[in-house]
């Protein structure tokens, strides 16, 4: 009897690994991140407010977080960070986009007359990504589409975008103010504001090794 349920209590735990990969998979993050691996004393994010996220609540609420700052200040890896986390204590669904490629692949959809495909997929999910909102200008066309894609996963499917933008740059990108402001208004209802400042780990470090390497 014990050799038997220990047999079970295996097959289980293997089932579940099993899922967690495809999971895993599914997501397509770009990188491994996790929490474990960010260092707070290198940031200007609140650690507490990220430690509170990372609980992930906030997706069980459908609460959105945005991710706010400049180029190399761990917005990447704490949106991972929290998508892998969702997954593998969570087991929620969760898919990785950058925000360029998800506006292609609407543009194609449209093009193939298969408009709302992937609105309906995302939906079943409880996380999606948008990484590098505002980092490059997408078309009129393809900023009413993600308009409508955010419209749908509202108060659905958590959504954290990470982003160089103010608030007030957003309608930079997205051309139609009515447009920009009506998706704020939405984006921010129940949203999770993160600052992770404008000082780069990445350059830091970097010249922190040049340094040690004296060749400063
Ligand atoms: P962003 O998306 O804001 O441009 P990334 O998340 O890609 O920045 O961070 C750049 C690199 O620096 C990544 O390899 C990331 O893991 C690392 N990094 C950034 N901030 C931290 C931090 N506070 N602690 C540890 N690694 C960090
Ligand atoms: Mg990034």
């Amino acid at each position: 009897e014990g050799i038997l349920l220990d047999l079970l209590k295996a097959e289980a735990a293997e089932r579940e690994v099993r899922a967690i990969t495809y999971q895993m998979r599914s997501a397509r993050f770009p990188v491994h991140r996790d929490l474990a691996g960010f260092d707070f004393a290198q940031s200007h994010v609140n650690e507490s407010l990220a430690r509170s996220l990372h609980r992930c609540d906030f997706i069980r609420e459908a609460h959105n977080v945005v991710l706010i700052g400049g180029p190399g200040t761990g917005k990447t890896h704490l949106a991972v960070a929290l998508g892998v986390q969702a997954i593998t204590q969570h087991r929620q669904r969760v898919r990785f986009f950058s925000t360029v490629e998800l506006v292609n692949a609407l543009e194609q959809e449209k093009a193939q007359g298969k408009v709302g495909q992937l609105a309906t997929r995302l939906c079943h999910l409880e996380l999606v990504i948008l990484d590098e909102l505002g980092y490059l200008p997408f078309s009129q066309a393809g900023g009413a589409l993600l308009f409508h894609l955010l419209g749908k996963l509202y108060e659905r499917t958590s959504v954290i975008i990470t982003t160089n933008l103010s608030f007030t740059e957003w309608s930079s990108i997205f051309i139609d103010p009515k447009m920009t402001t009506a998706l704020l208004d939405r984006l921010t209802h129940h949203c999770h504001i993160v600052e992770t400042g404008n000082e780069s780990y990445r350059f830091k470090h970097s010249a922190n090794q040049i340094t040690r390497g004296g060749r400063s």
